[in-house]
């Protein structure tokens, strides 16, 4: 199958109605390599590669790795990676990139204003995302609606334009609650994160996520100074425009 192959007719009968295995097994059946899992080793993701391991086909996952993740973040990488038999693609920043905005700004200037934290996200999370996106058709990735205000109406498959090319965008647990994936996972032992048990909602870089505190909401923990100002809270990588036809 080809990506020029799909319109919103065919993502609305027959893709949006697909469960989460479903759609896993048609996206690795259907477009092969073309086809991958990002994660960031959220608890979603930890569930979507077990699911997308029960299919019996081979799959890819891709990481972002922005040279300032937390130890526990590479460890889970590697229980993954011998769990499932599976090397993860590892996408870092540019080094051209990073060694100019550290030497005009500093290591830390995601402190100084929402501009240079989007900067910071940019070279180190975007442009390498970007490249891991070029390889793939399908991006298969670990947004669920109850994760934001901003993704509350995130869709399980839409297609988006990443550089100016059709990609089709595939949210398996979009509609999956939270508790259910933590049930899902300690049900089927799925290696995750542990810092999701020492309070953490949503794990990014070391300094920019934090664990939360008792009544906070989901991402309050990510770049916390903003709290109160800036309650949309991405980094780029998952506000791609639309696309299809
Ligand atoms: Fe930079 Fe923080 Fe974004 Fe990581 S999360 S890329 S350190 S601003």
């Amino acid at each position: 199958m080809q990506i020029s192959d799909i319109n919103n007719d065919f993502i609305e009968s027959s893709l949006s109605s697909m469960d989460a295995e479903e759609i896993l097994k048609w996206s690795f059946e259907n477009f092969g390599t073309r086809a991958a899992i990002g994660s960031s080793f959220q608890l979603t993701g930890s569930v979507i590669i077990d699911i997308t391991s029960k299919t019996g086909l081979d799959f890819r996952v891709f990481t972002v790795d922005t040279l300032r993740l937390h130890d526990e973040t590479y460890k889970v990488m590697e229980e993954v990676e011998s769990k499932y038999g599976i090397k993860v693609e590892r996408f870092a920043p540019d080094k051209e990139k990073l060694d100019s905005m550290v030497s005009r700004f500093g290591e830390y200037l995601f402190f100084d204003s929402k501009a240079k934290q989007e900067y910071c996200c940019e070279v180190r999370k975007v442009e390498p995302n970007d490249r891991a996106l070029d390889t793939v058709d399908v991006w298969i990735s670990g947004l669920r609606n109850d994760q934001s205000k901003s993704r509350k109406n995130i869709s399980k498959v839409e297609m988006v334009v990443i550089k100016g090319r059709d990609v089709l965008k595939i949210n398996p647990l979009v509609n999956w609650s939270v508790d259910e994936i933590k049930k899902y996972i300690a049900d089927n032992n799925v290696p995750y994160n542990k810092l999701f048990d020492e309070g953490y909602d949503s794990i990014g870089c070391t300094i920019c996520s934090t664990p939360l505190n008792e009544g906070e909401a989901p991402r309050s923990g990510r770049w916390r100074w903003f709290n109160g100002s800036d309650d949309n809270k991405e980094c780029g990588i998952h506000i791609p425009k639309k696309g299809g036809k």
